[in-house]
C-alpha cells in the first residue's frame, strides 16, 4: 500500500475535529458539521503528462468520446530565452463558493456536505447555465445523455472508501487526495504550508484543487495553446 492510499484511509477512520483546518494559509471550509472535506493536491514537479488520470477517468466514469471530467493540459510557455513544456491536470475544483450552482434553474445541482459539488442527472435539463457560469470550464452537457456532466471526486469510490480512479492510476503520484477537516492527513498538512496556488484565486470561488509548483501566471488566463483542450477565456 503506498503513502497516499495509507494516508487516506487513516483518515476515512478519524474522528471529526469540525473545521480544524490547521493553519492560516488554509482555506476558509464552506460547510459546517460534515465529517470530511474532501481536496485534492497536484504536484506538478511529479505530473509527466502521461494522461494515464484522463483514462482512467474516462473509464471509469463512462465519460463520452471528446469530453473530459480531467484532463492534463501542456503548455508551451516562454520567458524570451528559453521555452518549456507546463503540464497542467485540471479538473472540477469543488469549489465553496461555486458559481455552478445558483444559476441553475431546477436546483440539479447543489454542494453535498463534505464539499463534493454534484449534479442531479434525473433534474438537470440540459440547460447549458452550469458550464456558462463555471469559470474554469469545468463542466460539460454529455452529447449521450444530454446532461449537465463533471468530475465528482469520484464520489462513488470514495463513499466506497477509495480513492478517485485519476488518484489511483498517477503514475507519478501528482496528485494526492484527502480530508481538509483532517489536520493530520497529507492534504491538510500541504496546503497549511501556504506553498500551494488555487486557479483564477481573484475570483472568490475558493477552489478545492490546490496545485503545487504553480507559477503565479498560470493561475490566471492561460497564455499559449493546450494541446488537448482549449480554455474559452
Ligand atoms: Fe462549479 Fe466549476 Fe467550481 Fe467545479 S470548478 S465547483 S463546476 S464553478
Ligand atoms: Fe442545472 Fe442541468 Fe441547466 Fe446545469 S445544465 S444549470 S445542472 S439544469
Amino acid at each position: 500500500m503506498d503513502q497516499a492510499r495509507r494516508n487516506f484511509l487513516q483518515g476515512l477512520g478519524a474522528l471529526s475535529f469540525g473545521a480544524a483546518t490547521p493553519a492560516a494559509a488554509a482555506p476558509a471550509i464552506a460547510v459546517d458539521g460534515s465529517r470530511h472535506r474532501w481536496a485534492m493536491v497536484v504536484d506538478l514537479a511529479k505530473c509527466i503528462g502521461c494522461q494515464a488520470c484522463t483514462v482512467s477517468c474516462i473509464h471509469e466514469n463512462v465519460v463520452p468520446e471528446g469530453s473530459f471530467r480531467t484532463i492534463v493540459s501542456t503548455y508551451e510557455v516562454s520567458d524570451g530565452a528559453a521555452t518549456a513544456m507546463v503540464m497542467l491536470p485540471r479538473l472540477c475544483n469543488h469549489c465553496a463558493d461555486a458559481p455552478c450552482i445558483p444559476v441553475c434553474p431546477v436546483g440539479a445541482t447543489w454542494q453535498q456536505a463534505d464539499g463534493i459539488v454534484v449534479v442531479d442527472a434525473n433534474r438537470c435539463v440540459g440547460c447549458a447555465y452550469c458550464v456558462q457560469a463555471c469559470p474554469y470550464d469545468a463542466r460539460f452537457i454529455n452529447h449521450q445523455t444530454g446532461k449537465a456532466d463533471k468530475c465528482t471526486f469520484c464520489n462513488h469510490r470514495v463513499a466506497a472508501g477509495l480513492l478517485p480512479a485519476c488518484v489511483e492510476s498517477c503514475v507519478g503520484g501528482a496528485r494526492i487526495f484527502g480530508d481538509l477537516n483532517d489536520p493530520a492527513s497529507m492534504v491538510s498538512t500541504i496546503v497549511s504550508k501556504g506553498e500551494t496556488k488555487v486557479l483564477k484565486p481573484e475570483l472568490g470561488t475558493q477552489p478545492h484543487v490546490f496545485y503545487l509548483g504553480l507559477d503565479a501566471a498560470m493561475t490566471g488566463k492561460i497564455e499559449g495553446e493546450p494541446t488537448l483542450w482549449q480554455p474559452k477565456s
